[in-house]
């Protein structure tokens, strides 16, 4: 069976939690600020800090923005629903606005026609790993004083303009979530070169209390701190990051290599720009080309022991979000599938994997 994700663990990750252990800091400790000294590094900004998980990252962006009751976020309407699910806690409106049908990521040619008054960021999902056309956005958001959140959860180590995303906006948000690029099971990041909005998040994610002064606290804050156990997992991951960069760009370029000329298969349009580090492998297929529907090759390629996943819904189909009709971001959704691309995934597998699809079509 090869599954749709798995976590490459390389060794020292037993060392490092066996420390941990051993040193009886398994709340905070020393290889929490190990990971955000070496991560923020390493994306190229001044500050970041680790939080529980890539959802409360995003909910403590929006925080130490001042994002507010009534105030609108403009978020893609294809996406994994986290940056919209964080806008909603903080009271806020998301504004959902269409996603490129090439790109998948959101359009940035729609996004004027959204802003309001009431407008306060913009946050771009880096959807699987592909970027958003951050030269453009980052034009918006400047002439209309709107923060940049980048959701780069999906887009770990992908390069626009031969600079890491996640250091482009106001601040940058990450998950380690076991699927994730590097992973510590759970955990987040967030990561600015703002020193104030630093300060203030870092309060905030720990119960607000003032530093320097214990039990006293300045704001109603949240515990959205990562523990030290967690922390080692993500130092181990760290030392291997070459490496396992390497895997995803070779796991990419072969699933391309194998299906990117054939009719009826279609993979997400990298800009010129960008130097992406896929995440997960999707493709969005023509029906028309296959024997059947997207759902029904997904069972068929289960029962050849190939577990694969459909695209996120959109917005503006689940009920819930109230989200007005978005065309690309329904058209897209319904014919993606999502392939295995974990970064031990062997050559010989993928090429079973593409097999499979291509058996599948008329
Ligand atoms: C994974 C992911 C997150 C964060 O998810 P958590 O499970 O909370 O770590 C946020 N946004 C996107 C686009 C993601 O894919």
């Amino acid at each position: 069976m090869i599954p749709w994700g798995k976590p490459l663990l390389f060794g020292n990750e037993y060392k490092f939690i066996s420390n941990a252990l051993k040193s009886t800091w398994i709340s905070g400790g020393e290889y929490v600020k190990k990971f955000e000294r070496e991560f923020s590094q390493l994306i190229g900004t001044k500050y970041g800090i680790t939080t529980s998980n890539g959802t409360t990252a995003l909910h403590l962006a929006l925080l130490g923005l001042g994002i507010s009751k009534g105030d609108e976020v403009i978020v893609p309407g294809f996406t994994f629903v986290a940056p919209a699910n964080a806008v909603i806690y903080t009271g806020g409106k998301p504004v959902y606005v269409d996603v490129d049908p090439k790109t998948w990521c959101l359009n940035v040619d729609l996004i004027e026609e959204h802003i309001s008054n009431k407008t306060k960021a913009i946050i771009p999902v880096h959807v699987y790993g592909n970027v958003c056309e951050m030269d453009k956005l980052i034009k918006i958001a400047d002439s209309n004083e709107l923060f940049i959140i980048e959701d780069a959860a999906e887009a770990m180590f992908s390069k626009y303009d031969k600079v890491f995303v996640g250091s482009l906006g106001t601040v940058g948000c990450f998950s380690f979530q076991s699927t994730k690029t590097i992973t510590m099971g759970e955990g987040g990041a967030v990561l600015t070169n703002d020193k104030e909005l630093n300060e203030k998040m870092r309060i905030l994610h720990s119960h607000g209390m003032r530093q320097g002064k214990r039990y006293w606290h300045d704001f109603i804050g949240y515990n959205y701190r990562l523990t030290n156990l967690q922390a080692a997992l993500g130092c181990a991951q760290l030392e291997k990051v070459d490496s396992i960069i390497k895997e995803k760009v070779r796991i990419y370029k072969r699933y391309l290599k194998n299906l990117s000329n054939i009719d009826g298969i279609y993979f997400q349009h990298i800009k010129n720009k960008i130097d992406p580090v896929i995440w997960a492998v999707a493709i969005r297929i023509n029906p028309d080309f296959f024997k059947f529907n997207r759902d029904i090759i997904m069972v068929k390629l289960r029962e050849k022991d190939i577990e694969t996943r459909p695209g996120f819904y959109p917005f503006s189909l689940m009920p819930i979000y109230k989200a007005p009709p978005m065309q690309s971001a329904e058209q897209i959704s319904k014919n993606i599938i999502s392939l295995p691309s974990f970064a031990s995934l062997s050559d010989e597998d993928i090429d079973y994997i593409c097999k499979e699809i291509i058996d599948l079509m008329r």
